[in-house]
């Protein structure tokens, strides 16, 4: 498998606080000393597009909470090989800067939203900003971040009864409405407490959709899997990181918010390109550990070396 797609998380910083994904309390935030600059990221891309990097996507933390970041992406932009940059949202801020992140050569978004239930995505989240990410999504349409995709994180007993009507959102739009399982990420969590297999996710779809079918292409070039139900205008996906293994088929790498590049989300291990950066190394240097990552991405899963204990803020999710 060809590793292709970096994704990079540009803060820790974010302005939900949703109970699966945001255990940490504000105090352990990363020094902002610590943050990768956009210097960094830039050289950092630039360097792993020669190694054959491809595609980008900004997340986080929040991506649109990091200042100016309409200008990190001016900047990648220009990186001649990365073919398609990609941005992954809670879509609070997306009405007000989705123009200006399409002139900035952003290519399309992805959005998390777990409830169209205003009072339920207030208990996931924290904050009664439903209607923002609405027209967030909408207005990503209109300007053409297209396609869009939906993340979600179907939670036990918390948004259950919400599946039906997040999956409608595929039948009515050309959108994909991906749904993900929950990864306990905290060392206190117990790993039973939010995990719906992706399984009973698909079933309730089907009871109400009718059969499922895979779509052209149904297994990507990443985890999630694609079908379609009948007439709808988009597909649901399927991202089973606990239920299913789909390392064989993993094209990606994450470069955390302060600096360190994770080559599998369930895997503990990092290389810390920050700390070589900031030693004064030379491209050739960064060059050579980019492709020692990328060589031996495939030794970490998440049975060899299990991740506990981390931020999916400063991972990116
Ligand atoms: N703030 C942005 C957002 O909300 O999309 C980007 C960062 S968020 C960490 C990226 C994705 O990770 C979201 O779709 C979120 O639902 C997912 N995520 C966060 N914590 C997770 C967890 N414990 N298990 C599974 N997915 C998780």
């Amino acid at each position: 498998m060809r590793i292709d797609y970096l994704r990079v998380s540009v803060t820790d910083r974010c302005n939900l606080r949703c109970i699966y994904c945001n255990p940490l309390r504000d105090c352990d935030l990363i020094k902002r000393g610590e943050v990768l600059t956009f210097e960094e990221i830039h050289r950092i891309v630039r360097l792993f597009a020669e190694c054959g990097v491809s595609k980008v996507r900004l997340t986080g933390g929040e991506p649109l909470v990091r200042k100016n970041i309409v200008a990190l992406m001016d900047k990648l932009v220009t990186v001649v090989d990365i073919e398609e940059l990609t941005l992954t949202t809670n879509g609070v801020l997306l009405e007000e800067v989705a123009d200006e992140l399409k002139s900035a050569g952003l290519n399309r978004v992805n959005v998390s939203i777990d409830s169209l239930d205003r009072g339920c995505y207030q208990t996931i989240t924290g904050y009664d900003l439903l209607d923002y990410v609405k027209r967030g999504i909408n207005k990503a349409i209109k300007v053409g971040l297209t396609p869009v995709k939906i993340n979600v994180v179907v939670l036990k007993a918390i948004n259950e009864q919400d599946i039906t009507a997040l999956a409608q959102l595929s039948v009515e739009m050309p959108i994909a409405v991906r749904f993900i399982e929950y990864c306990p990420t905290s060392k206190r969590a117990k790993p039973d407490r939010f995990f719906v297999p992706n399984s009973h996710v698909r079933k309730n779809i089907e009871s109400r959709f009718g059969p499922l079918t895979a779509t052209v292409g149904t297994k990507g070039s990443g985890p999630a899997v694609y079908f379609k139900t009948k007439d709808s205008a988009g597909s649901v996906g399927f991202i089973s990181g606990k239920s299913e293994f789909f390392c064989q088929r993993c094209n990606r790498i994450r470069l955390t918010s302060d600096g360190k590049v994770r080559p599998c989300l369930y895997s503990a291990y990092l290389y810390d390109i920050k700390g070589l950066i900031r030693s004064g190394a030379s491209d050739e240097q960064i060059l050579a550990l980019m492709k020692k990552i990328i060589a031996e991405k495939h030794r970490y899963t998440r049975l060899n070396s299990p991740a506990v204990g981390f931020s999916m803020r400063n991972v990116g999710g």
